[in-house]
């Protein structure tokens, strides 16, 4: 496997042009080997008010483009992504520990994003309402909001940050898209590029990779009128509060801790394949990862039993040495997290069934059983290759324990009966519930969001990307000129 750079962005950020960032150049180290990749130019806090800049002027030629043009571009974009695929699937696994099965998906999903928002452009997206004055018509329609601010996580860098720009731009906005550093090649300077040679006109997408303070000075920019943030939930807050302040539009998608009921009559076969699936998909660094598995007694023994097995065989390494089920975590960070939540867990008295061994960023696939909610394997947002079992005697007693965590991302509910599994979906507190289903799911075309402390009710996806990435007007307009007393 050869990983390709390209002397377009190399040592460069991206503002319609490519240029030298203000900001200090810094080694991309594969988190697998530790080698050095390639060097990556970021941006300063100048660089963004210059990017800001162009980005207001660029929008207004930008919104006003004939709908079909804007729909090309996008179109164009869909291709390209497609036709670069083994590159940035190369980048994902070598820049970010993706194995190739995880790496392939958020492409293909990437990809049907594209398609969506080249669709958005044609939509109709106003309504006509009837007036008591006579002689008066009513309109509503979506306007653009301007520039708008997406700061993307290092997880899913390619699809969550273009499920954010790609509506964003269909629908007449200029973006400015933060990656974070440690994603932001395949995650923002692959996809520039994709842009730029899609015909996007020049300063209408920026991508300028930096750290916090780079996303922090987008987000106080008086000229950015939305911040589209996907991260954790204690930066979600800060975001929505600085957002808040500034009478600003923002949408928070934030951190999980999801639940998996299986229930006494559950297909334990499924569930445990669902489980397991849920839980060490990219090593459990998902925000909808099964992070709590709440088995009802009677099946109890049996689910953590076949969940175990099937972690036992899960073979970790290097996932551009061959194929592997789980790559390495992203940092030592968030190795040592890991760990320390499987120690103090067990130190707490939960079992250790399988796994919890860890060499480097390498990490076993591991099953807590008899975790109860007092652990940090229960309350936490783990992130990483942890499937944590409670036991629940009653459905009363499962729908509490989900609903007692603050955050609502996503959950699942096993039952041969849906009825009763959508009674007890329906219970909870969970923008997503997916029935004999696990909490890992993403189809570009339904609303997706969370509920509490996992985001501030936006959605993404379908309908809801038209909602978020625009702004309403009324317009009324009186056929004559109309006399008032004074
Ligand atoms: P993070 O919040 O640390 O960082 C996310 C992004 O925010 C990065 O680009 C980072 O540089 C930037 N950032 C950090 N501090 C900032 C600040 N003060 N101001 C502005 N920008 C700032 O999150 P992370 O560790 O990279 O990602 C993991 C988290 O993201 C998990 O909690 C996960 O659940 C969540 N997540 C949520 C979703 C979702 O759709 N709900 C999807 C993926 C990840």
């Amino acid at each position: 496997m050869t990983v390709m750079t390209t002397s377009r962005w190399e040592g460069k950020i991206f503002q319609g042009n490519w240029v030298q960032g203000g900001g200090e150049s810094i080694a991309v180290h594969e988190p697998a080997t530790g080698k050095t990749l390639a060097t990556l130019a970021t941006a300063s806090v100048e660089d963004v008010g210059t990017a800001v800049a162009l980005a207001r002027d660029a929008q207004k030629q930008w919104a006003a483009t004939p709908f079909d043009q804007r729909a090309e571009i996008l179109r164009n974009v869909a291709r390209l992504l497609k036709e670069r695929a083994a590159l940035i699937n190369e980048w994902n696994m070598r820049e970010c520990g993706s194995i190739r099965p995880k790496a392939e998906w958020e492409l293909h999903a990437t990809y049907e994003q594209a398609n969506m928002a080249a669709a958005m452009p044609m939509q109709p997206f106003g309504e006509i309402f009837p007036s008591s004055m006579p002689g008066r018509t009513n309109y509503w329609q979506r306007v653009p909001i301007g520039v708008i601010g997406v700061i993307a996580p290092w997880n899913f860098p390619i699809l969550l940050g273009l499920r954010s720009v790609l509506p964003a731009l269909a629908m007449g906005n200029a973006v400015i898209l933060k990656p974070d550093i440690q994603s932001a090649i395949c995650g923002g300077l692959l996809l520039a590029e994709i842009f730029e040679d899609a015909g996007l006109p020049k300063g209408v997408l920026h991508v300028l990779p930096g750290g916090p303070a780079i996303g922090d000075a987008l987000v106080r920019h008086s000229d950015v009128g939305m911040i589209s943030f996907t991260g954790s939930t204690p930066v979600g807050r800060q975001i929505g509060e600085t957002c808040g302040r500034m009478l600003k539009k923002a949408a928070l998608e934030l951190g999980g801790n999801n639940a998996l009921i299986v229930l006494d009559d559950a297909d334990l076969d499924s569930a445990s394949s669902c489980g397991a699936w849920g839980s060490f998909l990219h090593q459990g660094q998902i925000c909808m990862q099964t992070g709590r598995h709440l088995v009802q007694r009677g099946v109890a023994e049996r689910y953590a039993s076949m969940l175990a097995e099937r972690a036992a065989k899960l073979v970790v390494g290097d996932p551009a040495t061959g194929p592997v089920h789980l790559g390495p975590l992203i940092n030592e960070r968030q190795a040592v997290k890991v760990e320390n939540i499987v120690r103090q867990s067990v130190s707490m008295g939960a079992k250790l069934l399988t796994g919890g061994r860890q060499k480097g960023l390498f990490f076993s696939a591991t099953v807590l059983d008899k975790v109860t909610p007092e652990m940090p394997a229960f309350t936490e947002e783990i992130f990483g290759p942890v499937a944590p079992v409670t036991i629940f005697d009653t459905e009363e007693e499962a729908i509490a324990l989900v609903n007692s965590s603050p955050y609502g991302l996503a959950a699942a509910v096993h039952s041969r009966s849906i009825p009763r599994a959508i009674s007890v979906a329906s219970r909870l507190k969970a923008g997503m519930v997916h029935i004999n289903d696990q909490t890992v799911n993403n189809e570009f075309q339904v609303p997706f969001g969370g509920m509490g402390a996992s985001g501030n009710h936006g959605r993404f996806g379908g309908p809801a990307s038209f909602e978020e990435f625009t702004q309403t007007q009324w317009v009324s307009v009186m056929n004559q000129g109309i006399q008032y007393p004074f």
